[in-house]
């Protein structure tokens, strides 16, 4: 069987790294906020080309603590509205109501899944008071138009980076568009730890500041406690893993752009429609997003044919249980996006023998038959 991520075999090929890097944290004593961390906090927001990088215990927490600091700030309110892409993962929108801001949903591009200068612009209103862009599935929003909006509204841009680690666009990477960006580093995204991670990038200094504390029981002074805070932090053992990885991120990218460029080459079947590219650099790939009328069958024939794939996401947002409250929301395309999609393999570790075989296999399918 083609494993659809196979994470054991992308961090061997760091071991011998990965293995030293531990050895060094825990030869030095020091578990919680030490070197390590403040080595990748400075390493990452370069790699960013950000002022800031500051780590906390994985992606909900970037997000959620972003926008409570908004909040500590007084740009935020309880009730304001943040526009946000119907067809996110979960996390952005729990990062969201945690908060008692109003999440509102919006349809996304049909052609890339992500938001559109139209459809924000519809949903303004005067209680709009931020845009929470997601960049789905690796590949950069419309940053440049988003950005325009948001100046002219006077809204914050909070960029929701979970899945694009280096995606770019005019030489700016993600990260570094909006206000503030929250990242993940959960194992199976492109710059994966051995564990939870996470970590804000930002080029404003008060917001730092106030993230810092934020992550740390709200106190900028040991004992001083300036803000109802909670324990967010990301730990020195994964911050030395991450180091690690974070120096293979580019060549692994481009690996999967490899991947990604044949597969969008050679899959050729009227039953299947293929991810639409804006720019070569800004996506990133994290998943590789069919759409097909016959998904289940052609899910079926893949794992028949020794092909594991995935759904991301089978159930939106605004129909899972805990959104009750969003039930009565019609958003026909996200509903259609969720009922279509289908992630086909693809990870820095698999070949390119693989991917060619998985192509062979797309064009064979036949619904129906
Ligand atoms: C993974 C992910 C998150 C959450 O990150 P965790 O580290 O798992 O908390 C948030 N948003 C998106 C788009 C993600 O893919």
């Amino acid at each position: 069987m083609l494993s659809f991520l196979d994470l054991k075999t992308i961090n061997g090929r760091y071991r011998a790294e990965l293995i030293e890097a531990a050895a060094r944290v825990i030869d030095s004593g020091w578990y919680i906020q030490g070197a390590e961390l403040k080595a990748f906090e400075h390493e990452f927001a370069a790699y960013c080309g950000t002022r800031h990088c500051i780590g906390v215990a994985n992606g909900l927490d970037a997000l959620t603590l972003t926008l409570r600091a908004w909040k500590e700030l007084g740009k935020l309110t309880e009730g304001d509205e943040v526009i946000v892409p119907a067809n996110t993962y979960i996390a952005s929108i729990l990062a969201i109501t945690e908060n008692g801001l109003v999440p509102v949903l919006v349809e996304p591009s049909e052609r890339t899944y992500n938001l559109c200068q139209n459809n924000i612009a519809e949903a303004i209103t005067a209680k709009t008071r931020a845009i929470l862009a997601v960049h789905l599935y690796g590949q950069l929003a419309p940053m440049q138009q988003i950005m325009a909006l948001a100046e002219h509204h006077d809204l914050l841009v909070l960029e929701d980076s979970a899945q694009a680690h280096g995606a770019q666009l005019e030489g700016r990477k993600a990260g570094n568009w909006g206000n503030a960006s929250g990242f993940s580093f959960y194992p199976g995204k492109n710059l994966g730890a051995l564990g939870d991670a996470g970590a804000i990038t930002t080029n404003d200094d008060l917001l730092a500041k106030t993230l810092r504390a934020l992550g740390n029981y709200g106190s900028h002074e040991k004992y001083k406690n300036l803000y109802q805070g909670v324990n967010s932090r990301l730990d020195e053992i994964q911050a030395a893993m991450l180091r690690v990885k974070l120096r293979y991120l580019d060549t692994e990218t481009q690996h999967r752009r490899n991947i990604a460029t044949l597969y969008r080459d050679k899959i050729r079947n009227n039953n299947v429609s293929l991810p639409h590219l804006e720019d070569e650099n800004s996506h990133v790939w994290h998943l590789f997003v069919l759409r097909s009328k016959h998904r289940a069958e052609l899910q079926e024939y893949l794992t028949n044919s020794g092909v594991q794939t995935l759904i991301h996401y089978p159930i939106p947002p605004h129909r899972q249980h805990a959104y009750k409250e969003l039930e009565t929301l019609q958003l026909p395309l996200t509903q259609q996006i969720h009922d279509e999609v289908l992630s086909l393999p693809i990870s820095p570790a698999m070949s390119i023998a693989d991917a060619e075989e998985v192509c062979g296999i797309i064009n064979t399918f036949q619904p129906g038959s």
